[in-house]
């Protein structure tokens, strides 16, 4: 079946309704990794939306991990979590943050996914008499996968993971190249991310690498109609020929992506080259105005703010920035809205101690405590909340942040001089706890309390007065809570439960009256912030830790 479409584009024929058809565009990256290939795909994706069509981005990554879920942040930086509860790729982030849009677990697809699915077809007998090999039933499955939003969107945007020539990534190439040839060439694209270093010793940019990787992608029966190459400066009109030269792409459709100062900068820097029309003169679409007003009023904000605030951003994993890339955008998002540029402070929470707790957050306008897994650093997490608590210093407690921040009330205020998380002591004062679904669960992967839950938030509460809305809903990725059995203890010496779950039985939100902004929550904040808009938490954060530093100042 095909699916029902309500787009202006949808013609009548013979009485029945045909879906729009769906170009693709595939993103593939070569030389080396950490390219920027999430945001290239982001920025092209949001050009695309502001000329008006509708755009969606998926993410096939070639790891055999059925998701990222289980992965150290060291290894793979920040789980992104969608609404319906898949743990996936941080470029997700970047895809939802550029298009505003919310994705699904359908955006996401690893390898691990794809042979699950095909071997478990095997052993229920599918494919009784065959062989089941690569080609074609591994592939098969990532271009069913790959066509999983045909005719629902008028684009279609495929980033594939790693970079050419990996093993891993052969089924993936080999599925793009047969489906770009099943779809017809005028409605695919191959876009190809690439690096042009500059060689300092030989005082000129060389275009080898590139040469090598289009080279590569071409033995796998695919041609790039777009070379993006990262490179440090201008690449003039003579590189950009002899590279399209070599590489048999056209002179015009080899362009640069340089540093930009601000990610957000990307998508503009795309369209003042004009990548923009030549996507849509070669997927044959029309071209209409784009509208980048909104977005480079964001852009301005971001690059030249009128005021400072500087915050102090405690984590376990600062030694790998992507571990926190949402919280990290969130902040710049909310920074602009503040019309403030946020600078971080780093502290590792292992460091931090009672004696050297005012030095480690001297100078910072806001503190706040990041999510995690496992007792490391905790006991620094919580030191830090009791320095903003005492010193009115404001406050944002995510996740694990949250908790830590209730373990501190009960010790330090509640008289509960043991109180702890189960996570890390199992004792009689274990104020927070393991969720009750979560007491017979046993297998790692895709196991938590995951995706978005709604919360009902108290009239007087600051949540309330930032969201401005009784009713929120936030995505969530944690197995302990708040133990109801302390809940009348801890609201009676004080502290705010001021966000619950519609039952009643979850503490999403806690606060403190008598404090400038001191607020902890159960969910991700940090996942639903996007560029423009911002999230009410985040602004209202900011804000406050802006009101302190121009007090201060
Ligand atoms: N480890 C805590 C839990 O599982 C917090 C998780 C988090 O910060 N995402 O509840």
């Amino acid at each position: 079946m095909r699916p029902h479409i309500t787009s202006h584009r949808t013609l009548h024929h013979w009485g029945r309704l045909v879906p729009k058809s769906s170009k693709f565009i595939f993103i593939t990256g070569g030389v080396l990794s950490s390219l920027g290939k999430g945001i290239a795909s982001a920025s092209i994706g949001l050009l695309l939306k502001q000329h008006g069509f509708s755009v969606t981005v998926q993410k096939f990554d070639p790891y055999i991990n059925i998701d990222p879920g289980t992965m150290n942040p060291f290894q793979h930086g920040e789980v992104y979590v969608t609404d319906d509860g898949a743990e996936t790729d941080l470029d997700l982030g970047h895809y939802e943050r550029f298009l505003d849009v919310s994705l699904t677990k359908q955006n996401n697809a690893t390898a691990g996914q794809v042979y699950f699915d095909v071997i478990s077809r095997e052993r229920r007998g599918e494919y009784l008499g065959k062989t089941v090999q690569v080609i074609p039933h591994i592939t098969d499955e990532i271009k069913r996968r790959m066509r999983a939003f045909e005719g629902k969107f008028d684009i279609i945007m495929l980033e594939i993971g790693g970079t050419v020539g990996d093993i891993e990534s052969l089924p993936f190439l080999e599925a793009a190249r047969q489906l770009a040839l099943d779809v017809g060439r005028s409605n695919s694209l191959f876009v190809h991310l690439t690096y042009v270093p500059y060689i300092r010793s030989a005082g000129e940019v060389k275009t080898k690498p590139t040469q090598h990787s289009v080279k590569t992608l071409m033995e796998f029966g695919i041609m790039p109609d777009i070379l993006l190459c990262r490179a440090e400066s201008k690449l003039d009109k003579e590189i950009r020929e002899k590279i399209g030269m070599f590489c048999n792409v056209e002179e015009r459709s080899v362009f640069e992506a340089l540093d930009a100062e601000t990610i957000y900068e990307v998508p503009m820097m795309f369209a003042k080259r004009g990548l923009d029309s030549i996507v849509l003169e070669k997927l044959h679409l029309r071209k209409s105005a784009l509208k980048m007003d909104t977005w480079s009023r964001f852009v301005s904000r971001v690059k030249n703010p009128k005021h400072a605030v500087t915050i102090g951003i405690v984590g376990k994993y600062i030694k790998y920035k992507d571990s926190y890339k949402s919280i990290l955008e969130a902040l710049v998002h909310a920074g602009a809205i503040n019309n403030a540029r946020v600078d971080l402070k780093w502290i590792d929470s292992e460091l931090v101690l009672e004696d050297n707790v005012s030095e480690h957050l001297s100078g910072v306008d806001g503190i706040l405590v990041c999510p995690g897994f496992g007792s490391r650093g905790i006991e620094g997490k919580i030191t830090a909340i009791q320095h903003a608590r005492e010193n009115n210093i404001p406050f944002f407690g995510i996740c694990l942040g949250m908790q830590c921040a209730v373990i501190e009330y009960a010790r330090n205020v509640a008289g509960l001089p043991n109180a702890n998380s189960s996570e890390f002591k199992k004792n009689k004062e274990n104020v927070i706890d393991l969720m009750h679904s979560q007491r017979d669960v046993t297998d790692k992967g895709g196991t938590m309390r995951l995706g978005k839950y709604p919360a009902v938030l108290k009239k007087s509460s600051k949540a309330y007065a930032a969201y401005k809305s009784e009713r929120i809903d936030e995505r969530h990725r944690h197995r302990y809570e708040v133990n109801n059995e302390f809940r009348d203890l801890l609201a009676a010496k004080g502290l705010v439960l001021s966000g619950m779950s519609p039952d009643g039985k979850l503490v999403e939100i806690i606060e403190l009256k008598d404090h400038p902004w001191f607020v902890g929550v159960q969910f991700h904040p940090e996942l639903k912030s996007r560029a423009v808009t911002g999230h009410p938490l985040f602004v209202s954060f900011v804000k406050a830790s802006l009101k302190r530093s121009l007090e201060n100042a």
